[in-house]
């Protein structure tokens, strides 16, 4: 699984990227949180088909989150008008939708199908978990919290390198059985892996301080959070419903989660790699630096613009 962000601005565009909005790649499907300007643009530079979308997830009705949404979904269904596709998203999603939609006298499928969501909703996208997370904005939004499946899988590579051989018995092996070759017998268990079973919780657009998620603790392996400004702007976090950097280090503690990925940065930062949780992941124990210290048991994954994060 990949973690494609199209953008990863506050705010507005600007010459250093998009705004914040992010593709996550499963090998057959799409998910797609948030729809910045340009969304189609980006994901045709990543080489992500729109026609692969399964869901599209959107947090709130700003605009930096769903500027590109129905320019987007009228082009999918342009080339693709019996495409599935799900939108779930906040209350008033479906008018913003329509009436863009209805104005701009474009069409969709049939196929296509909107459902509101509200805080504790939970939905799946094929085999993938998903619930609706209150978050602490100034207008109603929601975050996500996403399991996918644990699946138990045989390396049969591994089993050829230790003398398996070539021909039917393999299927018995990713049937998970012993199987007994001469005087030898390969266990099933020697060669069995997992994949999957990550659990991601997406917070933004909110003000970490005061949004509950003690429910998540221990129970989430990788935080997506925004991290609008550094700790000298909190009290635009309080104003603004947005996050700082001590918020995210109090918010990992308290989940007991220990990987973290910063989006939705402050334009006053210029570059995202400017902002000083990226800074911090570059020079860890820089005492000069303005915000909270990360401490050394978190492992901070960069989001540049237009890249992405493998997930295990
Ligand atoms: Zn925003
Ligand atoms: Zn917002």
């Amino acid at each position: 699984m990949k973690l494609h962000f199209l953008g990863t601005h506050a705010g507005f565009p600007s010459k250093f990227g998009a705004t914040s909005g992010l593709v996550i790649e499963f090998p057959s499907r799409l998910i797609l949180i948030d729809a910045p300007e340009n969304s189609q643009q980006i994901m045709a530079q990543l080489q992500l088909s729109i026609q692969k979308l399964s869901a599209i997830l959107i947090t709130h009705m700003h605009m930096d989150h769903v500027a590109g949404l129905v320019p987007l979904l009228q082009s999918a269904f342009v080339r693709d008008r019996t495409m599935t596709l799900t939108l779930y998203g906040p209350p008033g999603i479906t008018e913003y939708v329509n009436t863009i939609n209805k104005l701009t006298a474009g069409e969709m499928s049939p196929n296509f199908k909107i459902v509101e969501v509200s805080p504790g909703f939970e939905f799946a996208v094929n085999d993938i978990q998903f619930t609706a997370v209150k978050m602490s904005h100034v207008v109603e939004c929601n975050g996500y919290y996403m399991r996918t499946p644990l699946k138990k899988l045989i390396n049969l590579k591994k089993a050829r390198e230790d003398g398996f051989p070539f021909g039917l018995e393999a299927q018995k092996l990713k049937n998970f059985e012993d199987v007994q070759i001469n005087d030898r017998l390969f266990k099933a268990a020697d060669y069995t892996e997992t994949e999957g079973g990550n659990r991601i919780l997406f917070t933004y657009d909110t003000n970490l301080k005061s949004t509950d998620l003690k429910q998540f603790k221990g129970l989430v392996d990788l935080l997506v959070t925004e991290c609008s400004f550094a700790d000298d702007k909190l009290e635009n976090c309080t104003e603004y419903g947005h996050s700082c950097v001590c918020m995210v280090i109090d918010t990992l503690k308290e989940i007991e989660c220990k990987q973290v990925v910063v989006t939705h940065v402050s334009q006053r930062y210029g570059a995202p790699t400017e902002h000083p949780v990226q800074k911090e992941l570059e020079f860890k124990k820089r005492s000069e630096f303005i915000g909270s210290p990360v401490p050394d048991w978190v492992d901070m994954l960069e989001a540049r613009s237009h890249g992405w994060v493998e997930i295990k």
